[in-house]
């Protein structure tokens, strides 16, 4: 069953220049004469077992490869001996519809495919759905035959869905061998490899060698077709073994007819024609013209190959009446173009173009437009080569006319259909793209907009922000500082007095304390008190009362320096405390004091006011033990010593130089009775008069 047309088309791939020297007709001969002494055993066999329909059936399977018409009869009178609807009969129908089919008898097998329908037609019929699948199977064979290998792959596919899931290994296997070698034919490599696997495996688990033998020799095909020489070398030399092994001259034509081809395929040009011319020996031993035909194309194929013409007319010719006689019009085809190109070859350019016309008119009839293309460029190649020129040029200008028509007609349309559908699928994606990239420019422009407003709102934010900031760290600065100054002001105020501007009680006591840390005065503390100062007021208004304190303050300021502390210590007393002073310049500064007081009247509008002071003074740590003593003991010493300077006619200044004291209670008894004190001599007094002492008021 293997198909074998392809191999009439090389000679148009490969030039046939290469010459080859008949060698091997020896070896040839034997090999034949091995094949014809073991013929005998199937005819015999096949007359042995009528009793068993099966076993029968089987038998004609297997006859019905190389002899199919004689096989598809003797299934017609075995008919009888099986029941209707019985799985008998439905293998009978099935082996007789595939056998006609393979042969190319499609009219016959549509009969074995008809009865199985309607079959599957018939209602409550047992296994009609086996029945429909093995009609499609046949008719699938018929289609594949024929060149529909499209068509013969949809029914087998049909035919598949309606296989029950079990079914027993003999008939799935004919399905599956049909599948693969249907897939084989139509290009689809792996899947025919698959397939051609699995039916191998359903081979192996039968006991027919012949199975196993051309299901190893349909893998090899489809492994030389997958350019996978070795394999397809080692598959064919075990179909071969395997046909050896049961003497089945069909199998091993087939097997020796694929292993031609591998051979070819590996360089071996002898091993080819050994095994081509072995071939044809089987096949018409096992008297299978289905075979013979197909291996006479080859030969005369080969032998135009490699240059020799009269062997190849001579194949050529051999093969005509055998196609005839087959009504396979592919062979015949193939012969008529076979001998025409021989005898272009051999000169017989007339003769030979007519057997090649009438090759293409075949064709021509079956519609099968690209083997007539085909044949043309074959025919321009070997005129050209015979050198008729003209003729190649009309034979090539043909070739075109119909390779142009093809092309127009189906690839053109193809390829037109593709670009358009192309081109239209690039401005869609170009349209798709180009609208994604201008919602793109959109967003972005959208989000620059946004970012940019963003950016100046922020600015202005900022702005405003530190203006706002400026202005309150402006005004705070202000409030500071306005408070800074009022707290000057306050802090002035509440340590000046504001009548005099001099210092007053609270920072006289500020100043001590900064001085004595041991809370002790160091330093010379003068007490001035205004004399008979009620009798001012009472004189001149209160008022000018005022215009004299505040005239006598500036006379002290003249008369002391910027580090001597003088205080507003009352109404109209004044404390001085001056640090560090000789004693002598002591006295001194008493004196000076009482001296500005009394040096002019003060002048207050129109009245001349007379002012006079009286001063009490000592300086401190006091002598002659040099007793430290409290400012407030201080103070109180001096403000005893200017009572007595009052008592003793006012305008004068007392001056405690030495006192007998050690300690501050000593100092306390002292002061409590400075006068007895200075009349007993425990106190020392410097008595300073001023210039024009008045009497007391
Ligand atoms: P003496 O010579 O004994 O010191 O007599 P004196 O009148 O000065 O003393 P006295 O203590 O009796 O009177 C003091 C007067 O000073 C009483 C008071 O009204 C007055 N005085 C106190 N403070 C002020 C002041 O700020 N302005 C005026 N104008 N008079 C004041
Ligand atoms: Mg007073
Ligand atoms: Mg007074």
């Amino acid at each position: 069953m293997i198909e074998t047309e392809s191999r009439c088309r090389w000679r148009r791939r490969c030039a046939p220049v290469v010459s080859l020297v008949l060698v091997g007709c020896a070896w040839r001969a034997v090999c034949v004469s091995l094949v014809l002494a073991c013929t005998a055993p199937i005819e015999a066999s096949a007359a042995q077992s009528a009793v068993d329909p099966t076993a029968r059936i089987l038998e004609l399977e297997d006859l019905g490869r190389g002899r199919p018409t004689e096989a598809a009869r003797q299934l017609d009178h075995l008919r009888g001996a099986t029941a209707e609807f019985s799985p008998q009969r439905l293998e009978l129908l099935t082996v007789q519809g595939v056998t006609l089919a393979v042969a190319s008898q499609a009219d016959a097998a549509e009969r074995s495919a008809a009865q199985l329908d309607a079959w599957g037609r018939t209602p409550g019929a047992a296994m009609a759905r086996n029945a429909t699948a093995a009609a499609l199977l046949i008719r699938a064979r018929s289609l594949a035959r024929g060149g529909d290998l499209p068509g013969a792959e949809a029914l087998m596919r049909e035919a598949m869905a309606q296989l029950p899931g079990t079914l027993p290994a003999r008939d799935r296997f004919r399905f599956v061998f049909a599948q693969g070698y249907i897939a084989d034919q139509s290009g689809k490599l792996e899947q025919a490899v698959r397939l051609n696997y699995e039916a191998m495996a359903l081979a192996d688990r039968q006991d027919e060698l012949w199975r196993k033998s051309e299901a190893r020799t349909a893998l090899a095909y489809s492994y030389y077709n997958a350019k996978q020489y070795e394999r397809a070398r080692a598959l064919s030399l075990a179909a071969i073994a395997l046909a050896e092994q049961g003497h089945d001259w069909v199998s091993l034509a087939r097997a020796n007819n694929t292993s031609g081809m591998v051979l070819n395929a590996l360089g071996d040009l002898q091993g080819e024609r050994r095994s081509f011319e072995l071939a044809l020996a089987l096949a018409r031993r096992a008297g299978s013209k289905v075979d013979e035909v197909r291996y006479l194309a080859n030969l005369a194929d080969y032998y135009l190959r490699n240059a020799d013409y009269n062997t190849a007319l001579d194949q050529a010719r051999r093969a005509l009446p055998l196609a005839r006689e087959l009504k396979d019009r592919s062979s015949e085809m193939v012969a008529l173009a076979n001998i025409g190109l021989a005898y272009i070859s051999l000169q017989h350019i007339q003769l030979g173009k007519r057997y090649v016309y009438d090759a293409i008119a075949i064709d021509e009839q079956r519609g099968a437009i690209n083997s007539m293309s085909d044949s043309w460029d074959e025919l321009g190649s070997y005129l050209e080569k015979a050198g008729d020129l003209p003729g190649a040029v009309a034979a090539y200008h043909e070739h075109r006319r119909l390779l142009n028509g093809i092309l127009q007609d189906s690839r053109q349309k193809a390829i037109l259909a593709m670009q358009e559908q192309y081109d239209a699928d690039q401005r869609s994606r170009a349209l798709v793209l180009l609208n994604r990239e201008n919602a793109l420019k959109v967003e972005q422009l959208r989000r620059q907009d946004l970012q940019r407003r963003m950016g100046w709102l922020l600015a202005a934010a900022l702005v405003l922000s530190l203006a706002v900031l400026a202005l309150l760290y402006r005004r705070v600065r202000q409030s500071n500082r306005l408070l800074a100054h009022r707290n000057e002001q306050l802090k002035a105020q509440g340590e000046c007095d504001p009548l005099t501007g001099l210092a007053n009680r609270r920072q006289f006591q500020a100043v001590m304390r900064r001085r004595a840390v041991d809370g002790t005065l160091s330093g010379t503390v003068y007490l001035i008190d205004i004399d008979h100062f009620k009798t001012i007021n009472d004189r001149h208004g209160h008022a000018a009362g005022d215009a004299v304190l505040v005239e006598v303050a500036r006379r002290l300021r003249e008369t002391l320096r910027e580090p001597d502390l003088i205080v507003r210590w009352g109404g109209e007393e004044f404390l001085v405390v001056v640090q560090a002073l000789a004693p002598e310049q002591v006295d001194g500064l008493a004196q000076r004091m009482l001296g500005v007081l009394d040096q002019a009247p003060v002048a207050v509008e129109s009245q001349r006011i007379d002012v006079t002071g009286s001063i009490g003074y000592a300086t401190f740590p006091i002598g002659p033990a040099s007793l430290r003593v409290s400012w407030e003991r201080a103070i109180e010493l001096v403000d005893t010593a200017m009572y007595l300077a009052k008592a003793h006619g006012r305008n004068r200044a007392y001056g405690v130089r030495l006192m007998q004291a050690c300690d501050e209670a000593a100092l306390d008894a002292i002061t409590r009775a400075l006068e007895s004190a200075w009349r007993d001599g425990r106190v020392t007094l410097t008595q300073l008069p001023g210039r024009t002492p008045r009497a007391a008021a």
